[in-house]
């Protein structure tokens, strides 16, 4: 099979990863793609948002499967243009991906499927949404409808700074269109775990476990990130859990749509609060998680490719993916700077090394490859905010730990700088 990924990401390299060792793959391309996915797969000068380009290519290659790793060539209708001239690609509709496209489709889908999320209430002026707040105790969550880079959702811990976010997205349209409508909705206390499927629409097949690191500084402080690091398993995500979300989340979602006669088809991704009231539902994502994806896939031993082929023709009759029971780790290594105005041109150093190592793999997030100015060799530079993922393997949590933080010990590139605590969480518990 050809198969084209889209993206460029540490996602999209755990991704390329993986189905370049299917031995259903004949050849992987990825577009745009990074300095690291030129290892295992053809890169493709074409930007992840152009989707008639896009499928201008995977025509012209005979492609056979298409995946999309970002949200935003599927918000943009993406898997309806490639179907409709007869591609094969894995992902939802456009109309699909608007359970993460607008939390306010997301969170009426929710409360139409009786699937457990925050009591919310939807506004779109600005006076009505601000005499609420008076009603309302802190701490409230006030959430714009639209893609906002991750910015778009203010956890209040007072009323007045709940009123300021609702000026900030309604009256000064920071977000632009994507604050026209927002969510005020009741904080949900506990901790965060991701649980993500794939699906054909009907059968659905669960990833594994896993958690994200979304601040910047080691116990969980600082401003958001893309996310700093993962692991998989959960350990939170228990087995009764598990089956607790499946039950009341994942399936009314994905059998709730198929009654309705709207097919989910590709990744489902559920952002879920372990509250003191059971699981509860925050949010859904329509693609794998990123840093999730780099932690999940060194654990998958089955053919990702042919269960992402299945699903995307709607055909995975019974299926399961088969685990490596080992624990993974995966660690970010960010740019001087990041997530503010970050660096980027700087060379990065022990790569080679690290990659001898047994069961440590590094997933580029934002590399180029260039030449060293000293002796001409060919090397690495930075060129994101995010650089590299450095994931291990190990035989339990604390060992997957100790082999990721040797390998990442390993690379040095100037003002690089990281999380010491990934998976600290999971070793609590
Ligand atoms: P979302 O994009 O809706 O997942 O929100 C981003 C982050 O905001 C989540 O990962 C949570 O940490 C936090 N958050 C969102 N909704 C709530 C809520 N109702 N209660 C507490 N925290 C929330």
């Amino acid at each position: 099979m050809k198969i084209l990924v889209i993206g460029s990401g540490g996602r999209e390299h755990a991704l390329v990863w993986k189905i370049a060792k299917s031995p259903k793959c004949e050849k992987v391309y990825c577009a745009p793609g990074n300095g690291g996915i030129s290892q295992s797969a053809e890169l493709v000068n074409i930007k992840a948002d152009d989707i008639n380009g896009l499928l201008d290519f995977a025509k012209s290659k005979n492609i056979d499967l298409t995946v999309v790793g970002p949200e935003g060539p599927l918000a943009a209708g993406i898997v309806d243009l490639f179907e409709n001239n007869g591609m094969t690609i894995f992902g939802p509709s456009k109309a699909l991906a608007a359970l993460e496209g607008s939390k306010v489709f997301s969170k009426e889908l929710m409360r139409r499927m009786g699937v457990p999320t925050a009591d919310f209430r939807i506004f779109d002026k600005s006076e009505d949404a601000l005499e609420y707040l008076d009603t309302r105790k802190a701490p409230v969550v006030v959430k714009a409808d639209g893609l906002c880079a991750g910015k778009g959702v203010v956890v209040a811990k007072t009323i007045e700074e709940a009123k300021m976010a609702v000026r900030m997205m309604m009256v000064d349209k920071m977000f632009g269109d994507a604050g026209s409508k927002i969510i005020i909705e009741d904080c949900l206390a506990g901790e965060e775990a991701s649980i993500i499927v794939i699906s054909d629409g009907k059968t659905i097949v669960p990833l594994a476990s896993s958690q994200d690191h979304k601040r910047i500084f080691d116990g969980d402080k600082g401003p958001n990130t893309g996310g700093m690091g993962a692991y998989s398993p959960a350990p939170v995500v228990t087995d009764e859990i598990f089956k607790k979300v499946m039950d009341t989340v994942i399936r009314p979602v994905i059998q709730g749509l198929a009654k309705e006669g709207s097919l989910y088809k590709g990744v489902l991704y559920a952002g879920i609060m372990l509250t003191m009231d059971g699981p509860k539902a925050l949010e859904f994502n329509v693609r794998f998680g990123d840093p999730e994806t780099q932690a999940i896939m060194p654990r998958l031993k089955s053919d990702l490719v042919d269960c992402m082929y299945r699903a995307a023709k709607g055909e995975l009759g019974l299926y399961a993916l088969e685990w490596d029971k080992r624990p993974c780790v995966s660690v970010v290594i960010a740019s001087g700077g990041y997530p503010g105005k970050y660096d980027k041109g700087v060379e990065i150093k022990g790569i080679d090394e690290v990659r001898k190592m047994k069961d440590v793999v590094i997933f580029h997030a934002g590399t180029r490859q260039g030449r060293r100015a000293t002796d001409g060799k060919d090397t690495y530079i930075t060129n994101g905010g995010r650089v590299l993922n450095v994931t291990a393997l190990g035989s339990g949590i604390a060992e997957a730990i100790d082999n990721c933080y040797e390998a990442v010990g390993r690379i040095q590139f100037e003002r690089q700088h990281f999380r010491r605590d990934i998976g600290y969480r999971a070793l609590k518990a």
